[in-house]
Parts: structure tokens; C-alpha cells; sequence
């Protein structure tokens, strides 16, 4: 976690006035600790300074041994003994027990001292120098220049003391000059000497309070850091460690025990962070930092404590000691696990699918362009398979079974793909009930078995929660690189093999081939001109007649809805009525042609039936009765004229009450044919217990129906037995020849409905022929 430090300027340097120096008053602090500071400078100066003071002494004594000042000498000699033995004793006891502050009298006494033994020495000297021959004079005065200095040196930590001292010794020499009438360049010696004296005495002062005031100025700082420190221990996220040269712990916040949740003794004094010996992930750059003893940064190592894998992250600075030795390291940690784990999880939720853990779309490209990458260094004939799978009926078991249950399901479908997995491969669930499976180096053949093996796989039953679930599944399966060089491509490829799949039925298993490709395009643009069909007027009906086989009359029309695109030209019905429906247009267009069809029968003779196609969507549309009884009544068409042609594909879904449907549309009076009958739902049962009145029987099977001896023809006898014995009508549908004609006749279907009776017309033809058939029955 970078932590960002503000840098505070670094304040002036201190330049200290005249009271700094002289630091006599009481109520400054820091003055105080500047008069400790200069007695310290005069107790470490004084065994050295004051031996010589005193050597000086005894010298000067000695020479004037025969003077009568000899015994004024000695009590002098005594006095100074005294005074810089007292001065010894307490010099000891600053070095012992050094204070931080001092008061101003301590400096002042000091001075006093320094006064009195100057004065002495001053008052004695001119009073010698009256006494004496040249010799002793000459001598005399380089004794008194060597005491000025000495005395300098030692009274130079307390300026007013030295200024005592030497003031005295120099006034006193300048006396003893003018008594004697020395010549001026003495005295501008003196005055040489002095200045200097005075100067460097001043100098070491400042030196001293600059030094007392950046020492104060680091301890304040080094207070407030303390301060933040421990504030920051104490209250932040983080913690602080440090540890010895030896990398053994000697420090840790106390807010690490909390996070670690375990004493902090624990740690002091073992190495914690010892790479080789903690148990711990990423420790190579810890380890490496460590050894060089260089400054790290947030660096992240995950310790397992109590079996919790856990993660810190570190930065240290090496500390060195004074004479730059390595003393160990300190630095501030966090614990960062559950920032890590937070983004562990984010990255996953990228990658995987959040209910069944499989990878998810995003992922699985990855895995794509790896299987895509290994076929085409593979050279050979194996390659890269994405196999799109989509569940049958899951839709049904999420609606009626509910939501947790259908997320129950997927996810025992994505466990049985995993395990269906045996030798490798990738699963994906890419949203809703859509899997996705990609293998490396297969071909064709194999990849179709192992997607035939994944479909009963998952058709087998399910129990969950106690439910017992059927579902199915298609598959669509495109090979890499040869259906698809990119991963969209071949993407694209698989999701054409599963719709064709869905389209071919339920558990069926299709390879992708280019031919897929053309189909999508054109129903794409279909799907486009469908939309605005109606609305620009592109639909018509056209009209087959049904013809009584018995004598040949016309009993009613077909309508045959048309669609010309201005473009595309005629599109059949069996290419776009498909479209429609996937669109949901079909009830829409539905409502067109069943009121354009009640229009034109409107126009013909009572007895002229009129039938019109429902598309699945329109017969289970709640608003279907109400708009049959408006379509009728506007138009003035009988109900028992109308038939409603419905194909077995409505008994699939037998969720949508379709039966209900049709009984509340025959309730209307309406008639009930079974469109194609013998081509989609195998079973016979629901003929049984659902109205119809017409059943059309399939063109397959009127084709064949000419060989009496054929399957076929078995067959239409049946159905037509069966129609027969529940009051039905049988239509035969699609005789092209009087042979298919008379065959469907011979074997007892009532009615026909084929292009040698009538192919589909426009409606002002069909008009125009029950009007002429009207004329006929007339003339007859
Ligand atoms: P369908 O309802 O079974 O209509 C009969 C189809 O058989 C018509 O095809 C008709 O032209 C064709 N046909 C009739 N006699 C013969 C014959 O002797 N030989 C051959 N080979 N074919 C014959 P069409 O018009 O292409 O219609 C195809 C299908 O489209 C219809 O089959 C029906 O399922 C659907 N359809 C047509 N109009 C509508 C409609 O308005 N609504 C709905 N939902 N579906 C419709
Ligand atoms: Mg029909
Ligand atoms: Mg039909």
C-alpha cells in the first residue's frame, strides 16, 4: 500500500543574536540548555586549561621567590588552588550527572570565579612589574600573554566568564604599559590580541547555541515522528516491525498480534520473516531484498499461519548504526489478504461462469485460440473442435419447476460435461442453457461421437431435489482451422451446425458445412423483408379448391398465404412461415389472412367451405376465439364455413393447453382439421380424445397409395377407418393424377385437394369458378 508522504520545507538555519550568546535569561528554555552546554564546554576544558592556569602560576611564584611579594604571591597561589580545585569538583560531577538545563546563576558564578581569579592576578601584576629587573620583567610578561590565553581557553564555553577573565588580565597589562611608557605598536599588539581572543570566544559561543538549537529542533521532530508513530500503530491498518542484525524480530506493533491474531511475544526475537525458514509463497524477492540489505517496497508474501493462508505485504529500510554498521531492518507491513482475495475473486467472476464455475464466454476464446494455435502447428489432419451445445427442454423445466431448480439442473449438466471429458478439453457455459466444449487434435468422426457420447450423457434422467427431469440436447460442431480461422469465425460455424441441429430436432448432433453459411445469409435478409411485408403490402392468398370425391363438386377453398418480394420475388411458404413463427410475426399475419379469407368466402356461395392454416403461436394466443368471431361476423360468414387447420406439431408442447384451445374454438361452431396428418407426431392417441372434423391426410402417403399392396395404402385405410369411426372427414392432399385420385377414392377418403382437382388460384379465379360452378347447378 503506497503511503503518500508530505515533505514539510526544512526551516532557515538559526542565527543567534547577542542574548543567544550571552544566554542569561531564565525564562528562555533553550538558553538554559545553552548554559549546560557551556559549563559542560568548561568542565571538559578545565583539567587541561586550568593545570596550565595553575602551572602559570606556581611560575610566576617561583620567580619572585626572593621579592617581598613572594608571600602576597603564595595566598594568591592558594586562592587560585582553591578556586580551580572547587572548579575540578564540579567540572567531575557536570560530567557525571550532566543536566539538560542550567540556571543563569550557575553561568554567573562561573563569571564571578573567573572574575575573581583574573582580578587577583590583574591587581598583583602591575605591583610585580614595579619590582623587578628587565629579566624578570620579560619573563613576567609572557606569563601574563600565556594567562590570558590559557584563561581563554578555559572560560571560552561561558563568554561572560572569559570576558571577566581576560578583560581583567588585558586592562590590568594596558596599566602596566602606559606606567612603563611602552611604545604604541605595543599597544596596538594588545589591542590585536584581545580582538582576537574576543573574537574566537564569540565564535565557539555561537557555534555552541547553533548547536544547542539544531539539536532541540531534531528532538522535536524526533518527538513528532514518535508521536505519529505511535499514533499510527495504534489506530492505522498497518503495522510497524523492525529487527535485528540478525534478522531476529525485536519489534511489533501490537495491531499485528490483532491481525494475526496471536501475542506478539510470540514473534519477538525469532525470524519471522526469515525466508528460508518461514513457510511462505513469493519469498524469492523478500529473500533477495533481505540479503542485500537494500530498502523494498510492498512487497507481498503469503505466510500460512494456522493453517490460514495468508498475505502480507512489506517494506523495510536497512538501519545502520553510528560507525555504519548494519543493524537490522525496520519497516511498516499490512496484511492485504482480503484485498487480495477480493481481487482473486474479481478476476475469476471475469473468467468464470458464477453458477456453474465452468469458464465463461470470455475465457473459453482463450481456450480456442490455444486449440486453434496446436492445429495448425500440428500440420496433420486433426484439429481443433468447438462444439455448441444447447439443452432441450430446459426452458420447460425453469418455468414450471422454477428458477433453482433449472440452476440445479445446469449445474449437474456442467458436472456431467466435465467428467464426460475424459481425456482433456475445455467446458464453457456461455449463458442460459448454451454450453460450450472445445478439444484439441480430433477429427471429424471422433468429434461427432464424443459429442453423440455428450448427448446421451445428458439425456440420461435427473433427480434433483427429488424431481425427476428429463431433458435432451443439440449439438453443433465446428472443426478449426478448416470451418474457421479466427475464433469468431469458427465461433460462428459451431452456433450455424446447433441451430441447423435444433432445427432437424431434438438430440441430434451436426457438423458444420459451408452450405450453412449461404442459409444463415439468406434468412437473415428474410428476416429483414419479413418485418415490413405486411406493412408494404407484399402478402396475397391464393385458393385451392377441396373437391367431393364422390361427385366431384367444389365444397370449399384453401388459403395458401403468398409473399412477393419486390426483389426476391415469390418466397415458398415453407421457407418463410418458419421464419415468421421463430420471429413472432405470425400472429400478426395470422389475424391478415384469416380476415382477408373471411372476406373473399364472404363472396361465395353459402355452401363453399373456406379453410385457413394456424401457425402453434396463434392457436395458444388468448385473443384467437374473440378474433374469429370478429372476423366472421365483419364479414358475415357462417362458423361451420370456417375450418381452422392445425398440424400435429402442436401436441409437442402439451404445456400450452392446446387442447383446451381447440375444444373453446370448436365451442364457436367452428370446424377442426388435422393438417398433414401421418408426418410428425407418431402417436394416434390424442385423435381420440381431441375434436377434429377434417383430417387431411399427408401427400407421402396419397403418392404411394396407387400400389394398393403399399405401406401407404394400409396405412390411409386405416386412418380413414379410424376418421370414419369418430365422425371425421378424411381430405387426400397433394393427387396430382387421376391415378392418385382414384386411388385415394378406392380406399374411402371423402374428399381431395391436389393439383389435378385445382392448384392453388388467386381469389378473383376462385371467385370467378364458383360462380361459374353456381351457373352450372343452375343450368343443370
Ligand atoms: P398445407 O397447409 O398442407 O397446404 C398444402 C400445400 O400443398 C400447399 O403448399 C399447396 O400448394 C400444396 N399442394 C396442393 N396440391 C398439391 C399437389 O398436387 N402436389 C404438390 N406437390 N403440392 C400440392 P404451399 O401453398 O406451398 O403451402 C405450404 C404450407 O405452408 C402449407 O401446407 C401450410 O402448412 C403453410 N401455409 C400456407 N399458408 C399458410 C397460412 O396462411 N398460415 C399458416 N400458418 N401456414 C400456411
Ligand atoms: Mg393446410
Ligand atoms: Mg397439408
Amino acid at each position: 500500500m503506497e503511503t503518500p508522504t508530505s515533505v514539510s520545507p526544512e526551516p532557515p538555519a538559526f542565527q543567534p543574536r547577542w542574548r543567544d550568546i550571552l544566554a542569561l535569561c531564565d525564562d528562555d528554555p533553550i538558553a538554559g540548555r545553552v548554559r549546560a552546554e557551556q559549563l559542560g564546554e568548561i568542565a571538559r576544558s578545565v583539567p587541561f586549561g586550568g593545570g596550565a592556569l595553575l602551572m602559570l602560576a606556581v611560575m610566576v611564584t617561583a620567580i619572585f621567590r626572593h621579592s617581598p611579594a613572594f608571600h602576597g604571591l603564595l595566598l594568591w597561589l592558594a586562592f587560585m588552588t582553591g578556586t580551580l580545585g572547587y572548579g575540578l569538583r564540579q567540572a567531575r560531577m557536570r560530567r557525571v550527572h550532566a543536566r539538560e538545563t542550567l540556571p543563569a546563576r550557575a553561568a554567573l558564578a562561573v563569571a564571578a570565579r573567573a572574575l575573581a581569579i583574573g582580578a587577583m592576578w590583574a591587581a598583583i601584576f602591575p605591583a610585580l612589574v614595579s619590582a623587578c629587573d628587565s629579566h624578570q620583567r620579560a619573563a613576567l610578561a609572557g606569563l601574563h600573554i600565556a594567562m590570558i590565553s590559557a584563561g581563554a581557553f578555559v572560560f571560552a564555553g561561558v563568554p561572560i566568564a572569559a570576558f571577566a577573565f581576560v578583560g581583567a588580565l588585558i586592562a590590568s597589562l594596558l596599566l602596566v604599559m602606559t606606567m612603563t611608557g611602552a611604545p604604541v605598536s605595543s599597544f596596538a599588539l594588545v589591542g590585536i590580541i584581545g580582538a582576537m581572543i574576543a573574537r574566537g570566544v564569540i565564535a565557539h559561543a555561537r557555534t555552541i547555541v547553533s548547536h544547542v538549537h539544531a539539536h532541540e529542533r531534531l528532538r522535536k521532530r524526533g518527538d513528532m515522528i514518535g508521536m505519529l508513530l505511535s499514533e499510527y500503530e495504534r489506530a492505522g491498518a498497518d503495522w510497524l516491525w523492525e529487527t535485528d542484525a540478525e534478522g531476529r524480530c525485536t519489534h511489533l506493533s501490537p495491531r499485528f498480534a490483532e491481525v494475526i491474531g496471536q501475542p506478539v511475544t510470540h514473534f519477538l526475537g525469532h525470524q519471522i520473516f526469515d525466508p528460508e525458514r518461514s513457510q511462505a509463497l513469493n519469498k524469492d524477492e523478500l529473500a533477495t531484498a533481505i540479503r542485500a540489505r537494500q530498502t523494498f517496497r510492498n512487497i507481498q508474501v503469503g505466510p500460512v499461519v494456522d493453517r490460514d493462508q495468508r498475505w502480507w505485504s512489506l517494506s523495510g529500510t536497512p538501519r545502520f548504526d553510528a560507525r555504519g554498521h548494519f543493524a537490522g531492518f525496520t519497516g511498516v507491513g499490512s496484511d492485504v489478504t482480503e484485498q487480495r482475495r477480493a481481487r482473486e475473486q474479481i478476476e475469476r467472476m471475469a473468467t468464470h461462469d458464477g453458477l456453474t464455475g465452468l469458464a465463461n464466454r470470455a475465457a473459453i476464446r482463450g481456450h480456442i485460440q490455444a486449440a486453434l494455435d496446436t492445429a495448425r502447428g500440428g500440420g496433420g489432419s486433426a484439429g481443433c473442435a468447438v462444439m455448441m451445445i444447447d439443452l432441450d427442454r430446459f426452458k420447460g423445466v425453469n418455468d414450471t419447476l422454477g428458477h433453482h431448480m433449472g440452476d440445479e439442473l445446469l449445474r449437474e449438466v456442467a458436472r456431467r460435461l466435465q467428467a464426460s471429458l475424459r481425456h482433456g478439453g475445455a467446458v464453457a457455459r456461455l449463458g442460459g442453457d448454451e454450453f460450450a466444449v472445445v478439444l484439441s487434435g480430433i477429427n471429424p468422426p471422433t468429434a461427432r461421437a464424443v459429442a453423440a457420447r455428450i448427448v446421451d450423457t445428458l439425456s440420461e434422467g435427473y433427480s434433483i431435489k427429488g424431481s425427476a427431469i428429463r431433458i435432451g440436447a443439440s449439438v453443433g460442431i465446428a472443426i478449426g482451422p478448416a470451418d474457421g480461422e479466427t475464433i469468431d469465425d469458427i465461433l460462428r460455424a459451431a452456433d450455424l451446425a446447433l441451430y441447423r441441429a435444433k432445427g432437424d430436432g431434438r438430440g441430434v448432433v451436426r457438423l458444420y458445412e459451408p452450405a450453412l453459411h449461404n442459409d444463415a445469409e439468406e434468412r437473415r435478409a428474410l428476416e429483414t423483408a419479413l418485418r415490413v411485408a405486411l406493412r408494404e403490402d407484399q402478402f396475397s392468398l391464393m385458393f385451392q379448391p377441396i373437391c367431393d370425391l364422390g361427385h366431384g363438386a367444389v365444397v370449399g377453398f384453401e388459403a395458401l398465404l403468398r409473399w412477393k418480394h419486390p426483389v426476391l420475388g415469390q418466397v415458398s411458404p415453407a421457407k418463410f412461415i418458419p421464419i415468421a413463427e421463430d420471429l413472432g410475426l405470425m400472429d400478426t399475419i395470422g389475424e391478415w389472412v384469416l380476415r382477408t379469407a373471411c372476406a373473399w368466402a364472404s363472396r361465395w356461395p353459402r355452401h363453399i367451405g373456406i379453410s385457413v392454416n394456424l401457425s402453434p403461436s396463434q392457436l395458444i394466443n388468448p385473443r384467437l376465439p374473440g378474433l374469429v368471431l370478429n372476423a366472421l361476423a365483419t364479414h358475415g360468414v357462417s362458423p361451420d364455413r370456417l375450418e381452422l387447420e392445425v398440424t400435429e406439431s402442436i401436441f409437442l408442447n402439451e404445456d400450452n393447453n392446446t387442447r383446451g384451445a381447440l375444444d373453446q374454438l370448436s365451442r364457436l361452431g367452428v370446424r377442426i382439421g388435422l393438417d398433414d396428418f401421418g408426418t410428425g407426431y407418431s402417436s394416434l392417441g390424442y385423435l381420440r380424445t381431441t375434436i377434429f372434423n377434417t383430417i387431411k391426410i399427408d401427400r407421402c402417403f396419397v403418392r404411394d397409395a396407387i400400389d394398393g399392396a403399399s405401406q401407404s395404402a394400409a396405412i390411409v385405410r386405416h386412418i380413414v377407418g379410424l376418421a370414419a369411426s369418430l365422425g371425421m372427414e378424411t381430405v387426400a392432399e397433394g393427387a396430382e393424377t387421376i391415378e392418385e385420385m382414384n386411388a385415394v377414392r378406392d380406399l374411402g377418403c371423402g374428399l381431395v385437394q391436389g393439383y389435378f382437382t385445382g392448384r392453388p388460384m388467386a381469389a378473383e379465379d376462385a371467385l370467378a369458378l364458383v360462380a361459374s360452378l353456381s351457373m352450372e347447378a343452375r343450368a343443370a
